[in-house]
């Protein structure tokens, strides 16, 4: 007797979780698959009830009332549940309105039979009750064809739906396999236990044992909802971001097997996913045999690659990471691959514009210091410069020397040869100055005939004997122009600054000072503006 309470203790508590989850899963109803849990869960708590009802009615014809309902929710359960499987594995697209409709149509139809049932008894022959301690016990029921119909076909779709769950977690993530295994242990009592009803497996059972096979489900059910977020983590709403993402996805197992590919490493790869589920990594990545060699074994990678694909070299970013299972040990690794191509090529450009702009940069400034005619330094860059140079030389104790130079009687060239013959002339003394001159020396062409050499760390006395050899050497070349020699001279004057000395200012005036000296001395001389020592 005592079993018999815990009989119905059992069902009416497993009617009261089943409802639970169903509003449970109503409340998130936002997430993939839940409607439809929802829908089964609240049929199975309407099966349950009604299987209780039958078994507390006091009398055969109340229990023949609480049998017609009861199915409804059994068959209704089995539309939801194979709909849910279908979406919770990926499978959604392939619910159309129609499959839909057809599926959820089989219950109506049922139920409208078994309504109808003492009309033609296709459903349900006969069924027997008696009272059998507090509860009614089932004497004898013989089931009508279309019984057997709808339980071979209910069969098949849980049959169906098992396979669907054992697939999706053979192909995806670790935590899908435990919650696949809730499932399919969720599904194997209620199975099991009305298939010993239907074909009453135990000759004598008075008491239907399926609702205790629900009982076991509904418990299982809302364990895998607590413990792994059975609802919050449904696979489809990852699925469908890994299957429409551009970046190229694999997934290898710790043997480094593909697993798992999405639609755009297919692609990538030219291959249809069972040309690649299950092969070793070298084998689909033949193609780039020296690439995956070079990252056969990693597990972690970050790099920049290039591939040959669809005839033409493409850049990828190559990320390898590591699949670790809740135990935190190596899984295997995901792959992915990001075709950076476009990303490369307008930086490469970028890159090359920022050069010749560069160049550019570096051109015009070359311009602005340099003057045209002679090539040398400008006197913009000298007042740019000379600053410079004196700091420079009294941060380290050195002397700077400056020398002024003017071509003699310039003017005279000009009237007597031309203005080309001058310029050949200014160009040719920019030539002995500059081979002249130490490579840490400045040549500028400080005005019109008028030249200015920086001697940088060089005391003026040893800037005096350059500047008298500089002299010389213009006296001595005489140049040709048009079969007529022209010969010139300059005036030249020294000034420096020794270590804690003048200004630029003071240097340059001292030096044009000696040069004006120079010029009133008779020309062609060198003259220092003091003596330094
Ligand atoms: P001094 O001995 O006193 O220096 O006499 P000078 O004739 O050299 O002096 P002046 O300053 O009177 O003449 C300089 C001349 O240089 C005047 C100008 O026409 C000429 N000149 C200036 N720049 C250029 C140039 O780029 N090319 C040519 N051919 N002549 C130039
Ligand atoms: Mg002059
Ligand atoms: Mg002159």
């Amino acid at each position: 007797m005592v079993w018999q309470y815990i009989y119905l203790f059992v069902i009416f508590a497993a009617v009261i979780i089943t409802f639970w989850i169903a509003v449970y899963a109503w409340q998130h109803r936002n997430r993939t698959g839940s409607l439809l849990f929802a829908g089964m869960m609240l049929s199975v708590s309407e099966w349950l009830f009604t299987s209780g009802m039958v078994s507390m009615s006091r009398s055969p014809e109340q229990a023949r009332f609480w049998v017609d309902p009861r199915y409804f929710g059994l068959t209704a359960m089995l539309a939801f549940f194979i709909t849910f499987v279908v979406q919770y594995t990926g499978h959604g697209k392939w619910l159309t309105r129609l499959r839909f409709a057809i599926i959820f149509a089989v219950p109506i139809v049922t139920q409208i039979i078994i309504e109808t049932n003492s009309l033609h008894h296709w459903f349900l022959v006969s069924v027997d009750f008696s009272q059998d301690g507090i509860l009614m016990g089932l004497d004898a029921v013989r089931y009508g064809p279309l019984f057997w119909l709808h339980t071979v076909y209910s069969y098949l779709l849980v049959l169906f739906a098992i396979g669907l769950i054992v697939r999706m977690s053979i192909r995806r993530f670790s935590i899908y396999h435990e919650q696949a295994v809730f499932m399919v242990l969720g599904v194997l009592p209620p199975l099991a236990t009305s298939v010993i009803d239907a074909f009453l497996l135990i000759p004598g059972l008075k008491h239907p044992l399926a609702p205790l096979g629900f009982a076991l489900m509904g418990i299982s059910l809302a364990y895998a909802m607590y413990q792994h977020r059975m609802l919050d983590i449904v696979p489809v709403a990852r699925d469908l971001v890994i299957e429409s993402m551009s970046d190229a996805m694999i997934v290898l197992d710790s043997r480094a097997n593909v697993v798992d590919i999405n639609p755009s490493a297919q692609q990538f790869l030219r291959l249809d996913s069972s040309e690649i589920i299950g092969k070793p990594f070298t084998q689909v990545f033949s193609p780039w045999n020296e690439l995956a060699k070079q990252y056969q074994g990693k597990i972690f990678a970050q790099s920049e690659i290039v591939a040959h694909v669809a005839g033409q070299d493409r850049c990828f970013d190559l990320r390898i990471s590591p699949l670790r299972d809740h135990r935190k040990q190596s899984n295997g690794r995901v792959i992915v691959l990001r075709d950076i191509t476009l990303r490369k090529q307008t930086e490469n450009q970028l890159h090359d514009t920022l050069v010749t702009v560069k160049t550019l940069q570096e051109q015009l400034y070359e311009q602005a210091i340099r003057d045209p005619l002679t090539n040398l330094y400008n006197r913009r860059f000298l007042d740019e410069i000379i600053g410079r140079e004196m700091e420079r030389a009294s941060r380290l104790g050195h002397p700077v020397s400056i020398v002024m130079m003017d071509v003699d009687s310039f003017k005279v060239v000009n009237d007597t040869f031309g203005h080309e013959a001058g310029d050949l002339v200014l160009t040719r003394l920019a030539a002995i100055l500059t081979e002249c001159t130490r490579t840490s020396d400045y040549v500028f062409r400080y005005g019109g005939e008028e030249f200015l050499v920086l001697l940088p760390a060089t005391h003026p006395q040893d800037a005096y004997r350059c500047a008298e050899r500089w002299r010389l050497t213009l006296q001595k070349n005489s140049m040709s122009y048009a079969g007529q020699k022209i010969s010139v001279t300059m005036s030249v004057g020294v000034a420096g600054v020794l270590p804690g000395g003048e200004t630029p200012e003071d240097v340059l005036s001292a030096a044009d000072n000696a040069m004006y000296r120079a010029k009133v001395n008779g020309r062609n001389c060198v003259e220092m503006f003091r003596s330094y020592s």
